[in-house]
């Protein structure tokens, strides 16, 4: 075997192979996913230090933000008033010395000891007449040199320091020299988007001969990222449409008719084109597989809802799953108005029709009911079926299920696609299926995570519609000018949410937080005012009176946990307090506000921050002040928090993509997608180069298939 070594192979070459990597360094290693030589070379440094870029401490300037590369000549502990820890280091390079001071990081005692050479990134300050650094950026160097040296990710923990691992990596590479790292990439794609070959990056990225080189490299293999994950959803995608069964319905008839002549608005121009796109779509033998994506209000239902129409008056059956048996209960209240009234072709009479059936599945129904609920879905009897997810996981039979509508489902990946495919039909035929999500995808994203699935975007509000004035309230002063507020609002006819703090990822926790917050909010200030009460452990028949009663005017404020978060639409509600704001992400923020400005009053909407915020606590309530478009706030929020929470967490460390940001590489994702696209516009394509294929192969085959579908 002399052929240059592909992925595949480098993935199939235990690290330990490498000298110096014994069994304890490789259970190091596997303790930061590395356990494969790809895995070592794919472990990217952090940071670099550019040493043409050090400053020496004598030429430093008071005020400017420089590097140095020092040795620590001395390190002192001590405690500050009030026990906190500051640990002093005095450093030196030829030209002079300094300090570097850090609070509360008493393990910087540990890390600097004498003699070793570090590189620190900060800002110069005096004090007392010397130069000194606050709270610098440490990297340990080793006694390595060169001009740019890279950091690499270490873990105390595991006891592998950056340089460990940069020698590991200098080994690899030497090892692999002699038969070089193929390239799958065909050269006339490289060369049009100006890449290096993957040798080269591979080199430069561990040991950049300049910066401009390391930026050339990082492209490179960004785009590698990308590319994968491309060709494997265009695989993906191309597979199905070739094999893939679904049921071709007439999209236009009495029954859609029907209902678009009793609707008391015209539709916005984005849901008419969405409507146009489903239409398409399920007028093909092919099933849809499409997501819908649309801010809070703008009116997802009525688009989804026309789509189950155009299964059933095509004499099949719907179905719309809700993430919570709230919201199931919502969208069936919501969709019976609708739809009461209307009448459905039936054929056993000539010409003739009978009412349209909906119902509601969930639990708490007698087992009588249920099971006569489930053989009118059996007999085809129930048109359209409105239930949790369990409608899918449950073995519910329907007589012939030809269009679902799944709502705020984020999760729902490839393979709740292929369980859709298996319990929805005997007859091997797919459901059409509309995913909805008030979640705004940042573009990236939606070429990535989504990128099999067609786009529908609802990207305008009804009209009529008052922007929400949103306050960051800080401070008791400004809660309580708050509070008299939210009771002003209320006298004048309106009603208000209060949610509770996010205690936990437990639901009991919240649940004791919400009532203890209702009881005092009774009793405070909300005083004299009708307060409900709305958490996930109050049986399903409580919470369904509690928000009757909210809905009908009977209740003058609910305090509710985030069970409140997606799809409720209580239109004289007009006011949202968010207690405890700074503890909520940017997203569920965005949703708990949309909770409020559904008509045509003024709304408010106030996010209560605790004392101290985070400083990226305190960038996201400045962004949700600043803007109620949801398309910028999710780009805003990929910027703070990166693609982290995209990731499902124990993929992390083996993640797809390991350099590529879908915050900042738009360009790079845009351009994998095109060139996908381009290497294969039908199924097989890929055969024509073996090598890509392979790679892909190789990486489909290791890959979770719902990769990067949950959040
Ligand atoms: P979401 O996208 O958040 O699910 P909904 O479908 O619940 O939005 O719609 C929000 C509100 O706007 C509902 O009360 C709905 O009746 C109303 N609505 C939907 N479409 C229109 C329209 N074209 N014109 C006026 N009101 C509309
Ligand atoms: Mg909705």
């Amino acid at each position: 075997m002399n052929s240059p070594l592909t992925l595949r192979e480098l993935d199939a070459i235990d690290v330990s192979r490498l000298n110096g990597v014994g069994a304890q360094r490789r259970a190091a290693l596997a303790g930061v996913d590395v356990e494969t030589v790809l895995d070592l070379l794919t472990y990217y440094p952090r940071r670099y230090v550019d040493r043409t870029a050090q400053a020496p401490i004598s030429g430093a300037a008071v005020g400017a933000e420089i590097t140095v590369v020092a040795e620590v000549l001395s390190v002192t502990s001590r405690r500050m008033r009030g026990g906190r820890p500051l640990v002093t280091a005095e450093v030196g390079d030829a030209s002079g010395s300094m300090s570097a001071v850090f609070f509360n990081q008493a393990w910087r005692e540990r890390q600097l000891t004498e003699g070793r050479t570090v590189a620190m990134f900060g800002k110069v300050d005096s004090y007392r007449g010397r130069k000194q650094m606050t709270n610098p950026v440490v990297d340990l160097l080793g006694d390595r040199t060169g001009k740019i040296v890279p950091v690499y990710p270490q873990s105390e923990t595991a006891g592998i320091a950056t340089w460990d691992i940069a020698s590991w990596v200098a080994e690899a590479r030497r090892r692999c020299a002699p038969r070089g790292i193929a390239d799958p990439l065909p050269s006339d794609v490289r060369t049009r988007l100006g890449l290096i070959t993957r040798a080269q990056a591979l080199d430069d990225i561990h040991e950049p001969p300049s910066m401009a080189a390391r930026a050339a490299a990082r492209n490179r293999l960004v785009f590698d990222e990308l590319l994968r994950v491309q060709l494997v959803l265009r695989g993906q995608r191309l597979a199905r449409e070739a094999h893939e069964l679904g049921i071709a319905h007439e999209p236009s008839g009495l029954l859609v008719t029907a209902f678009g002549e009793r609707l008391a608005f015209g539709l916005t121009d984005a849901q008419q084109r969405a409507i146009t796109d489903i239409d398409v779509d399920v007028g093909r033998g092919r099933p849809m597989h499409r997501l819908l994506q649309g801010d809070v209000g703008s009116g997802k239902t009525l688009v989804a809802l026309h789509g189950l129409l155009v299964a059933v008056q095509n004499g099949h059956q719907g179905a719309l799953m809700a993430p919570t048996e709230v919201l199931a209960e919502q969208h069936y209240l919501a969709v019976r108005d609708l739809l009461s009234g209307l009448a459905v072709p039936d054929p056993s009479r000539l010409g003739g029709t009978r009412p349209l059936t909906l119902r509601l599945l969930r639990g708490g129904h007698s087992a009588t009911e249920r099971r006569e609920m489930l053989v009118e879905i059996a007999t085809g009897a129930a048109d359209i079926v409105v239930g949790t997810h369990a409608l899918l996981e449950e073995s519910v039979e329907f007589n012939s299920l030809s269009v679902v509508v799944i709502d705020e489902q984020h999760r729902f990946g490839v393979a709740q696609r292929a369980r859709l495919r298996e319990h929805g039909r005997s007859d091997g035929r797919m459901p059409h299926l509309l995913v909805m999500t008030a979640t705004p995808i940042p573009r990236t994203a939606a070429m990535t995570v989504y990128g099999d699935l067609d786009v529908s975007v609802l990207d305008e509000l009804p009209p009529g519609r008052t922007p929400i004035a949103t306050e960051w309230v800080r401070g008791p002063l400004a809660a309580e000018a708050m509070w008299t507020e939210v009771r002003a609002e209320i006298e004048s006819g309106h009603q208000a949410y209060v949610v509770c703090p996010l205690i936990a990822e437990s639901e009991s926790l919240d649940a004791r937080s919400a009532e203890q917050m209702h009881d005092e909010l009774a009793a405070g200030a909300l005083a004299g005012l009708r307060v409900g009460l709305l958490h996930g452990r109050l049986a399903s028949a409580d919470k369904e009176d509690t928000m009757t009663r909210f809905r009908a005017g009977a209740l003058d404020a609910l305090v509710a946990t985030t069970v409140i978060e997606v799809g409720i639409d209580v239109p004289n509600a007009t006011v949202m307090v968010v207690l405890s704001a700074d503890r909520f992400g940017i997203a569920q923020l965005h949703q708990l506000r949309g909770r409020v400005g559904r008509s045509s009053h003024a709304s408010d909407c106030f996010l209560v921050s605790d004392e101290d915020p985070t400083p990226i606590a305190e960038a996201r309530l400045a962004a949700l002040e600043a803007s109620t478009d949801g398309f910028a706030l999710a780009e805003r929020d990929l910027e703070l928090r990166g693609e982290g929470t995209l990731f499902d967490e124990r993929q992390s460390g083996r993640s797809d993509l390991k350099l590529a940001s879908l915050a900042r590489d738009l360009e790079w994702v845009q351009a994998a997608r095109d060139v996908a696209m381009d290497l294969v516009k039908s199924e097989g394509d890929l055969v024509a180069l073996p090598g890509l294929a392979d790679e892909i192969d190789w990486f489909a085959s290791r890959r979770d298939p719902d990769f990067l579908q949950r959040s």
